[in-house]
């Protein structure tokens, strides 16, 4: 855990969140800001800053929050239209929260390329 890491205190408890999925590896909420019908936010429980940190030995818990995404996607009812697991690395790409999560789109049509 990373102290001044806002998505540790979410794991830890500290803040709350509108929590929808956990397992060992990942916990996922509902983005405070959301930007489609569907927007969760899946997340390590380690720290991991950027895409740029993750190790040979986080394969698995990078694996585990796509499992998570697709489970998401399925609850919400969104899996068969389709949905975006999107993952923002850096300031020029749009990361504001240096613990990596991907974001869960979907319930409307989105467009591509991104913005
Ligand atoms: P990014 O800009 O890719 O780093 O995404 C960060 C996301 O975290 C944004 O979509 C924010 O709306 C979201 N966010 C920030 N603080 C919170 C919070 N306390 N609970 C839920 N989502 C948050």
């Amino acid at each position: 855990m990373s102290s001044d890491c806002l998505f540790c205190k979410i794991v830890a408890g500290e803040i709350p969140a509108d929590v929808i999925y956990e397992s060992d590896t990942a916990v996922a909420f509902r983005d405070i800001n959301a930007q489609a019908p569907t927007h969760a936010l899946v997340i390590p429980r380690k720290h991991i800053s950027t895409i740029n940190d993750i190790e040979p030995e986080d394969q698995a818990v990078i694996g585990s929050l796509y499992i998570a995404a697709k489970e998401i996607a399925a609850e919400a009812g969104i899996a068969d239209d389709g949905y975006r697991a999107v993952m923002n690395c850096n300031e020029g790409a749009g990361q504001s929260v240096f613990h990596i999560h991907l974001h869960v789109l979907g319930g409307r049509t989105l467009s591509w390329p991104p913005g």
